[in-house]
Formats: C-alpha cells, sequence, structure tokens
C-alpha cells in the first residue's frame, strides 16, 4: 500500500470531532463497528440500487457482502465490501469533511455527556448514532486507518485507480495511488487497533457486537470467514410470508420476556414517512412507575441499522407498554439534529404508530373483549395517562375500562370491567353525567355513605382504585357531552329527578312529632356545640339510608383529592366540612332521647365524637389514632356494662 501520497490537513470542524473521539475513553465503543458495517452496508445497497437502473459495475461476477477479517499478530481488524467504492476525490469529500451541519452540537452533546457521568467513562454510542459522524468513530479504537477504495462505476475516461486514504485520527490524512490491484471493487478499511482495543481481536466479541447492533443488515457479513449475522429483518418481509411463530420468536429474542405477546401489529407505511414497523403488546407487565421507568421505547433503526434502543420520540409515554422496532426509509441523519425537520419527522412517525395501536386495540375490544380486559389489567394504568393527548382523546376514553357499581363482584378471576359507553347504555333517561367514587376497593366503595343515594336510585357509579384515577377523570372534563363527576359531591339532592328504584320492603320508619322535630333541630345544634370547629355545620341529610351520618364534600373537591393535596402542600390538619346526620337511624333516634332528657349528658357528647371519628375513618382520615382508639374504648366499656347489666349475665 502506499504509505506516501498527498497530505492533506482535515477541515476545523473534523479536527475538534476527532480530538474528542480519540482522546476521550468511552463505554460502548463498539458501536465503531456498526458505523463501518453501516457505511459498507450503504454503500452495497447504492451499488445494487443503480445496477437494478441498467449501469454496470466493474467486477460484475463479486458478491454483495462484506467480510471482516481479524489478524491478532499485526492488531488489525480490516472490514471489506465489494459496494459502490471512492474515487480519489470522494475519499478526500467523505473523509475529510463533514458534510453536514450538525458538529456543534454534536460536540455540545458529547461535553454535556462526559459531565453527566462524572467519574464515569461517559457513553457515546447514541450520540454518535444520531449524528452520523460514524466514520470517524473508528478512532476511538484505533491510531491508525487505512481505507483502500475502488468505485464499481466511472464515466468514460475516468480513474478507476484504487487509492488509498492514511490516518492517524489528529490533524491531516494522506491520500495515494494503491499498489496491486486489490480491492476489485469497494472499500477496504484496515484498523490498526490501539492498545486497549485488543478485545476487537476477538471473533466471539465482534460476532457478539454485531448480533446486537447490525444483526438485521442486509448483506451478508462474514467474520473469518463465517457468517454473523443471520436473522432477517423480519419487519422487512411481506407480511404474508411471516409465520405467528417467527414473529413470537422475534419478540422474545428482542425482550427477553418468556411469553408470547398479546398482539403483534406488522406496519409498512409510505406516506407521510416511509417505514416499517413491528409493534408487539406484551403479555406481562412492567412497572413504569417505579423501577421500569426509563425501559420503554421502540428500537429506531435506519435502513436494518439499529441508530437508537429505546427511542422514545417516536412513541408518546402512555403507549409505553408497546416494544418494537421502527425502521426508516430515510432518516436523515445527514441533516443536523437541531433542526425541526428531524422532530417533525420522528412526530409523524409517532402520529402513525398511535392511530395504528389505538386501531387495533379497538379492534381487540370488540372482537376479543376478554383479552382486551386482560389488556386493560396489564397496561390499562400506563395507558390512563393518555388523557393528555387531546388529538386522541376521544378514542383513548372509549377505550378505558372501570370497575363499578353495576359489575358483579370478581371470582377469583379478573372481575369484568365496564366501558364509558356501555355504562352510558346502562343509565336512565336523562342522565348526563358519570359518576365516581375513590376507594381502595370495591368493598369499601360499597361502603361509602355516599353510594346510599346512588343505590336508592339504582344510578351505576365507577369505581376508582387508583390516586391517579381522579386527575384522570378531572382532566377528561367531558366525553360525549356527558361530564364526570366524583359520587361524594353530589348535593342532597342532585338525584331529585330521578324515581327511586323498587327497594325490598324495609319497616317504615315512624316520622317525628313536630315537637321532636323541634327538639332534634335543638340537637343539630349541640351536636355543632360538641364538635366545634371540627364541623362547619350540622344538618339533616335527606339522602342516607342506611348510615347514620356523612360529610359532604364542599366546593367539590372529593376527599382523596383534598388529601392529595393536603400531602402536597404538607397540610396535616383535618378537612372541615358539613356534617349531614340522618334522622331516622335508630342511632340519631336514640340520641334525641338521650338530649331531650339531658342536652349535656357526657354520654351524649361522647357518642357524637365517636360518630364524626367514624365519618373521618370512612372517608380514609386517621390524625390521632390514639385518642381515636381510646374514645372507642371507653364506648366499648360502657357498653359492654350495660350489656350484661340489662340482659342480666
Ligand atoms: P454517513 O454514513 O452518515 O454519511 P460517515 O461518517 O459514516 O457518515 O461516512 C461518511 C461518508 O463516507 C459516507 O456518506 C460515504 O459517502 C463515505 N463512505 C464511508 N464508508 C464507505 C464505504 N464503505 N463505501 C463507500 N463510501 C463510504
Ligand atoms: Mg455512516
Amino acid at each position: 500500500m502506499a504509505e506516501s501520497g498527498k497530505k492533506r490537513e482535515f477541515k476545523a470542524e473534523v479536527r475538534k470531532v476527532l480530538n474528542i473521539l480519540t482522546n476521550s475513553l468511552y463505554t460502548n465503543r463498539e458501536i465503531f463497528l456498526r458505523e463501518l458495517i453501516s457505511n459498507a452496508s450503504d454503500a452495497l445497497d447504492k451499488l445494487r440500487f443503480r445496477t437494478n437502473r441498467g449501469d454496470t459495475p466493474r467486477a460484475g461476477e463479486l458478491p454483495l457482502e462484506i467480510r471482516i477479517t481479524l489478524d491478532k499478530d499485526a492488531k488489525t481488524l480490516t472490514i471489506a465490501d465489494t459496494g459502490l467504492g471512492m474515487t480519489e476525490q470522494e475519499l478526500a469529500d467523505n473523509l475529510g469533511t463533514i458534510a453536514r451541519s450538525g458538529s456543534e452540537r454534536f460536540l455540545a452533546d458529547m461535553a454535556a455527556e462526559g459531565e453527566q457521568k462524572e467519574g464515569e467513562a461517559p457513553d457515546a454510542s447514541n450520540i454518535i448514532g444520531r449524528f452520523g459522524v460514524g466514520f470517524y468513530s473508528v478512532f476511538m479504537v484505533a491510531d491508525k486507518v487505512e481505507v483502500t477504495s475502488r468505485p464499481a462505476f466511472v464515466g468514460e475516461g475516468g480513474d478507476d485507480g484504487a487509492h488509498v486514504w492514511t490516518s492517524d485520527g489528529l490533524g491531516s490524512y494522506t491520500i495515494g495511488a494503491a499498489e496491486g490491484d486489490e480491492p476489485k471493487r469497494g472499500t477496504v478499511i484496515k484498523a490498526h487497533l490501539k492498545e486497549d482495543a485488543a478485545e476487537f481481536l476477538e471473533k466471539y466479541r465482534i460476532d457478539a457486537v454485531i448480533r446486537k447492533h447490525s444483526a438485521f443488515v442486509p448483506f451478508p457479513v462474514f467474520v473469518d470467514g463465517e457468517q454473523a449475522n443471520t436473522q432477517p429483518a423480519l419487519w422487512r418481509e411481506p407480511k404474508t410470508s411471516v409465520t405467528k411463530e417467527q414473529y413470537a420468536n422475534f419478540y422474545k429474542a428482542q425482550t427477553y420476556d418468556a411469553k408470547d405477546p398479546l398482539d403483534t401489529q406488522h406496519i409498512s407505511v409510505d406516506v407521510p414517512v416511509q417505514f416499517a414497523a413491528l409493534l408487539f403488546i406484551p403479555d406481562s407487565q412492567q412497572d413504569f412507575f417505579g423501577n421500569d421507568r426509563d425501559f420503554w421505547g421502540l428500537d429506531l433503526y435506519s435502513r436494518r441499522v439499529l441508530i437508537q434502543h429505546r427511542n422514545k420520540d417516536i412513541l408518546p409515554e402512555y403507549l409505553a407498554f408497546l416494544k418494537g422496532v421502527v425502521d426508516v426509509e430515510d432518516l436523515p441523519l445527514n441533516i443536523s439534529r437541531e433542526t425541526l425537520q428531524e422532530n417533525v419527522l420522528l412526530r409523524k412517525i409517532q402520529q402513525v404508530i398511535v392511530k395504528q395501536t389505538l386501531s387495533r386495540m379497538e379492534k381487540l375490544a370488540r372482537d376479543d373483549k376478554e383479552t382486551y380486559e386482560h389488556l386493560w389489567h396489564l397496561h390499562g394504568r400506563i395507558f390512563k395517562l393518555g388523557y393528555h393527548d387531546y388529538a386522541n382523546r376521544d378514542r383513548i376514553c372509549a377505550l378505558m375500562r372501570f370497575n363499578s357499581s353495576a359489575l358483579a363482584d370478581g371470582t377469583d378471576k379478573e372481575p369484568l370491567l365496564t366501558s364509558l359507553d356501555e355504562y352510558m347504555e346502562r343509565a336512565p333517561e336523562g342522565q348526563k353525567t358519570f359518576w365516581y367514587v375513590s376507594a381502595p376497593n370495591r368493598e369499601a366503595a360499597r361502603m361509602n355513605p355516599h353510594m346510599e343515594m346512588f343505590r336508592k336510585k339504582g344510578i351505576e357509579v365507577l369505581y376508582l382504585f387508583e390516586p391517579v384515577d381522579e386527575f384522570v377523570m378531572e382532566s377528561l372534563g367531558k366525553y360525549k357531552e356527558w361530564d364526570f363527576k366524583p359520587a361524594e359531591t353530589a348535593a342532597d339532592d342532585a338525584l331529585a329527578a330521578f324515581p327511586d328504584k323498587e327497594q325490598p320492603e324495609k319497616e317504615a320508619v315512624a316520622p317525628l312529632s313536630d315537637d321532636d322535630t323541634a327538639s332534634f333541630d335543638k340537637l343539630l345544634v349541640r351536636i355543632k356545640e360538641i364538635l366545634g370547629d371540627k364541623v362547619k355545620e350540622v344538618r339533616v341529610s335527606h339522602r342516607l339510608a342506611d348510615s347514620p351520618a356523612l360529610l359532604a364534600a364542599t366546593d367539590g373537591v372529593t376527599s382523596s383529592m383534598e388529601k392529595l393535596l393536603k400531602v402536597m402542600n404538607k397540610d396535616e390538619s383535618l378537612p372541615v366540612r358539613d356534617l349531614e346526620v340522618n334522622r331516622d337511624h335508630p342511632l340519631l333516634r336514640n340520641m334525641l332521647r338521650m338530649f331531650k332528657d339531658d342536652a349535656n349528658d357526657a354520654v351524649l357528647a361522647e357518642m357524637t365524637q365517636n360518630l364524626f371519628d367514624a365519618c373521618l375513618l370512612t372517608d380514609g382520615y386517621i390524625k390521632d389514632p390514639q385518642a381515636l382508639a381510646a374514645r372507642a374504648q371507653t364506648m366499648l366499656n360502657r357498653a359492654a356494662a350495660w350489656y350484661t347489666e340489662v340482659r342480666k349475665i
């Protein structure tokens, strides 16, 4: 090979990029190989394209392939392709300058990566992938590189000789004519590996790197004569030729999930962006609110070469459960990252993925309810965050599932759920509100005294079991003109327009006499006196049937929402609300008798306290559990004494 040749200086921005790549020690240096393979694959692709168009390349008998050879004695790694090749001028243009405007940003990102990982070697792989300064990354592992290239096509009278580009990655490079007649066509890159990069002389190591980053390159890649990439890029195959099993195997290999996916989508799109994708809905759950917070995103390929693992620009967070690959035909990595253009491109891909996935889920919800419910149990928690995707909100709402008072209690199987549309169908004429209640479970939801009025009227209430649900409901605002309201905030007469549902005959309670009604009003005043500032007002309830009392929500704020706000404000005080009491409840009737006998009865005061405690507990507040337990204890002591006394036991 010609060692001599014309010496030329690198352009300033190349020098800066090289300076960074050669002088810092990065983790993930292995990606240099991905870059060289992707360049070789591009060169083969271009050759194939021109050949298909009718041009005749030189050495037409050569197969389209990539060969890597490792020489432990010489400490070199050589990668040869039979692709397009480069002329002398092209060597200078392509490997001496950076043909794009992104280098500034590249440098800034690299610097940031270095600072971020204080004391740790920075990871250059994603940044290099994004900026496509690929070729120069070879200088992370090599202190001398020779590129010998012979163009496949030269015009009439053009120079079809091979030239050698040589550089140590510092300030300059040389280009001279190559000795001998190799290669016949294409490019051979010989990297003299640095002392600390000897790992890349091991075949198993190179095989592993190829499996990881370049498994789907569409041309055979041989390492010391043995093919290293054997997986077809399934997403690029015609749908009809791929079996279910192939999809499942691909999914498992990519995700390490032991289970088959719940659903597989194979998408191939031409407008507005040309891309192919394989998207899977896993049959297993991830904890995106905990340990798996960052473990989402789709693998972004550009023409079968992995550009970024877990790219988060092409997937909204609420679809974080989706797994798979997106392969963009023309990802303009040669356009700088900071131009909006690319963001627009990725956003368009995201839009297509969202639309397709929602359609897919809709179909599943329609055709296979059971599987869809299963999907909801696995992924509903993150999917709900879709409430802030305004463009698709109606579709997302329709896909949400809820537990509700109208559903049978779950057996050991997952309980059946309802959609909002099904809720609307069951609702009586005139209802225009989705009512909901927050509770830790079905049992607790049912026991909530606010539910009594709804039960009486036969109006369904959705059960929300997770704290985030209330925020979701609040943010949804409306669905098909119906609004969302917490049952707790329903006024005493909110359901007056709806007829009572047939109830199992209950023993009617005798109405109070006029005298007693007046006394009861005084009792209310006394209760307020006993409770003092703990309540705003004490009044008779018209909604309660079985419970003695409840605390009415004020200003539309539910107790669970209020609790969240208090936590956020580090406020430990208890809410001050209106106490509604059930005048027909035996407890209140007995309290009335006690009151009439002696307005200042100590036991009456104790009971009032206990009644209030119970209301707070129902709404989930525990402030001073010791005092609360002590009050309950006193009551129990008294009750036990009376009981044994009355029953003479
Ligand atoms: P990119 O691939 O994003 O263009 P690189 O730094 O990887 O950036 O490569 C720079 C240019 O060098 C390529 O665009 C291509 O024109 C040329 N090149 C690199 N490797 C080869 C190769 N094996 N065969 C032909 N041309 C190559
Ligand atoms: Mg490249």
